[in-house]
């Protein structure tokens, strides 16, 4: 990062109020008898009615609106473990995100604690507080036990963003890529270079669309993971190959249909490039470094079709277009849960938004005369405004149908309405 952006960015922080977020009352205050109201004696009547039907907490509380953003700082963006405090402006800006994308209230938690099972006593301690729980940024293998254990002993969502927005918003640009392509997934190659905590859920879920696991491979640092290593973590050992042929991501890459890098900067060359299938499928998303460079890439192959998790290319896979808007959509019919079907119908939504016409606001805010789904647009911006309503209606929907939804909605077209608003 250049001096002058650094110097930016700090005062942006500091700014005339430090940090990015603040708590602003929503109901009248200015007198006696408001505050009364507010406080006590009034307050002592809600909480009473809750004490006797824990569900009126969603009317009279915050609690409904409400999510954590909680981290121990272990794997913060690319910077590592940095500690719970180092991380919080990354959690406030996930806030931000989250307010400015879905108007959902967020409080950032850091947690000083790195034990899993210590980690996840302190998040079920405070549950009560939210209408659902958004960890981030904490670090594989803690955070696949940390989540499991979580979405098993609380009954509000809970979904670990690094590890499922990834796979969802890759996921979706995984299906329209291979329309792209012309190939279907059930019989394509695909290499995932990176077996960490986004490598394992995008795998997953690539799975889950029909994927073929014995047509996968995966790396870690150490190469190939095959069933005769005994080093493998239970999630590593999910997606190890009995091939032997294969050690090297130079071996792994020839022939293959689709790289998806989730690893560390400048892995894959232009060579391992030119030995993939046709019109390969190449997602090179570690940030901010891609695995290998949009310009070496594209430079290496024209029938490539190539995403990146960079706003400065084409086919940014960037977590914002799911996470507001799963949330959005789990928190208005008060989901149990964040299952799979609900990621499954949030994939769908977004491949679909992106294989519709552009409208001219989008074309603006992007700064772009046409968009036209192809090799060049794949995914949905950012900016675009109709990613609210077709996600979070999908997430509602498919939580209403797998009856999760403590709250279903059936007036859909005035939820809708409602989240145009
Ligand atoms: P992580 O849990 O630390 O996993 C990193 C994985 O990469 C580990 O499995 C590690 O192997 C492996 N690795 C390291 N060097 C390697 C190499 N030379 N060849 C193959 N694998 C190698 O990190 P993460 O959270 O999954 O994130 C990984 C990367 O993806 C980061 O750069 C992150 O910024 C990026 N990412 C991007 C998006 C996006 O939306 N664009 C979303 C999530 C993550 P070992 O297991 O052997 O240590
Ligand atoms: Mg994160």
């Amino acid at each position: 990062m250049d001096n002058r952006l650094e110097e930016e960015a700090r005062a942006y922080h500091a700014g005339s109020k430090p940090g990015k977020l603040e708590i602003r009352p929503t109901k009248p205050h200015s007198t006696q008898h408001d505050l009364t109201l507010a406080y006590s004696p009034g307050v002592a009547v809600p909480c009473k009615d809750i004490e006797a039907d824990p569900a009126l907490a969603y009317q009279y509380t915050a609690k409904g609106n409400l999510v954590a953003v909680i981290s121990n700082g272990t794997a913060v963006l690319g910077l590592g473990d940095i500690g719970a405090l180092a991380g919080k402006p990354v959690m406030e800006g996930k806030g931000l995100l989250f307010k400015i994308y879905a108007g959902i209230d967020v409080f950032d938690i850091e947690v000083n604690e790195t034990d899993p099972a210590r980690f996840v006593e302190v998040v079920k301690a405070i549950a009560p507080t939210f209408g659902g729980i958004n960890l981030e940024d904490i670090k594989a293998p803690e955070c696949f036990e940390i989540e499991e254990r979580l979405k098993r002993e609380l009954d509000i969502p809970v979904m670990h963003d690094d590890q499922h927005g990834t796979a969802i918003i890759s996921s979706a640009g995984l299906l329209n890529a291979l329309r792209i392509a012309g190939k279907k997934i059930e019989d394509v190659r695909i290499v995932v270079n990176g077996a960490g905590a986004s490598a394992f859920s995008c795998t997953k879920l690539y799975e889950s669309f029909g994927a073929r696991r014995e047509n996968i491979l995966m790396l870690d640092s150490k190469g190939v993971i095959t069933t005769e290593r005994n080093d493998l973590t239970e999630q590593k050992r999910y997606f190890a190959t009995t091939r032997t042929d294969a050690h090297t991501l130079a071996e792994a890459v020839a022939g293959a249909d689709v790289f998806v890098g989730l690893s560390r900067p400048d892995v894959l060359t232009p060579d391992m490039v030119r030995t993939m299938a046709a019109n390969p499928i190449v997602f090179a998303l570690a940030n901010p470094h891609p695995e290998i460079t949009y310009e070496a890439a594209t430079s290496a192959r024209e029938d490539i079709i190539m995403a990146t998790g960079r706003s400065d290319y084409p086919n940014q896979i960037n977590n914002v277009i799911g996470f507001p808007y799963i949330f959005r959509g789990a928190l208005d019919v008060r989901a149990r849960t964040i299952n799979e079907e609900m990621k499954r119908a949030a994939t769908l939504a977004i491949a679909a938004l992106a294989r519709e016409a552009v409208p001219d606001e989008v074309l603006r805010a992007y700064g772009s005369g046409q968009l036209h789904f192809g090799r060049d647009y794949f995914i949905p911006k950012p900016v675009d405004p109709r990613l609210i309503v077709r996600v979070s209606t999908a997430v509602a929907r498919a939580a209403v149908e797998s009856g999760v939804a403590e709250k279903p909605i059936t007036d859909w077209v005035a939820y809708e309405t409602e989240l145009l608003s």
